[in-house]
C-alpha cells in the first residue's frame, strides 16, 4: 500500500484529500505546517508527498529544499495557488517532481499521483544494485550521491535522476522526449532543450573530456545513451 504525506494547512482540503486517497487504497498522513512536514518526511517512510506552497512556519519551497537536502528522492507534488507561474518553476528547480494549481479536480490530482508513483517504481525496479561504478565515478543510488576520485560531485536532483535513468537503462538509446517523460514527467518543462542542457552539465561533471564524451553518448538523430 502506498503511503502519502499531505502537507497542507487548509483543514477542509486535508480532509477531502485524505478521504479520496484512502478510498483509492492509499494510506495517508498529514502535517499542518512546514516544520511538521519536514519532521514527518524525515522520520516516516512515504511513497509520495503532497506539498502546499503557502504554509505556516516554513513555506513549501523551503520544505521541498530541506527534504531534497536530506538526500530523499521521494516524489513531491506541489500544490500551488493559481497563476504562480514563476513559483512553479522555482518548485521544480528545488526538486519537486510536479505541480498542480489550486483549485484542482480530484481526478487530475489522482492521475498525477499515480503517474509519479509509477515513475518512481520504474526507477526503483530498474535498479540492479545500491550503487554503480564507471572509471573514477562512483554512484550511490540510495543516498543519491556521486563521487569522482572519491570527491563528492555536486549534482542537482534532476541531473541525478537523469544519470540514474541512463545508467539503469544503459546501452539503450533514449530520445529526448522519452527522457523528458521518464525523468521530468509529463507537463513539467515541455522542452527537449532542457534535456540537452542537463546532458551537457552531466558531461561537464562526469566525463574526463566533456567535448568527447565516452559514457554519455549522443546518438545522432535519435537521442542519448549511457555506456559504461
Ligand atoms: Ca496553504
Amino acid at each position: 500500500m502506498s503511503r502519502v504525506l499531505i502537507v497542507e494547512d487548509e483543514e477542509g482540503l486535508v480532509l477531502t484529500l485524505s478521504d479520496r486517497l484512502q478510498s483509492e487504497g492509499f494510506e495517508t498522513d498529514f502535517a499542518r505546517d512546514g516544520d511538521e512536514g519536514i519532521k514527518k518526511a524525515s522520520e516516516g517512510s512515504y511513497d509520495l508527498i503532497l506539498l502546499d506552497v503557502m504554509l505556516p512556519k516554513t513555506n513549501g519551497y523551503d520544505v521541498c529544499r530541506e527534504i531534497r537536502a536530506s538526500g530523499s528522492r521521494v516524489p513531491i507534488l506541489m500544490l500551488t495557488a493559481k497563476n504562480e507561474t514563476i513559483d512553479k518553476v522555482l518548485g521544480l528547480k528545488l526538486g519537486a517532481d510536479d505541480y498542480l494549481a489550486k483549485p484542482f479536480e480530484m481526478v487530475e490530482l489522482l492521475a498525477r499521483v499515480e503517474a509519479l508513483l509509477r515513475r518512481s517504481e520504474a526507477l526503483t525496479n530498474g535498479r540492479s544494485a545500491a550503487g554503480f561504478q564507471f572509471e573514477d565515478i562512483d554512484i550511490n543510488f540510495k543516498n543519491a550521491e556521486v563521487t569522482r576520485e572519491g570527491e563528492p560531485v555536486d549534482l542537482s536532483a534532476m541531473e541525478f535522476k537523469l544519470l540514474q535513468f541512463l545508467v539503469e537503462n544503459q546501452g539503450e538509446v533514449h530520445s529526448r522526449d522519452e527522457l523528458l517523460d521518464a525523468v521530468w514527467g509529463y507537463d513539467a518543462m515541455p522542452t527537449t532543450r532542457t534535456v540537452d542542457v542537463h546532458i551537457a552539465w552531466l558531461r561537464q561533471k562526469l566525463e574526463s573530456n566533456p567535448k568527447r564524451p565516452r559514457h554519455i553518448q549522443t546518438v545522432h538523430g535519435f537521442g542519448y545513451k549511457f555506456v559504461a
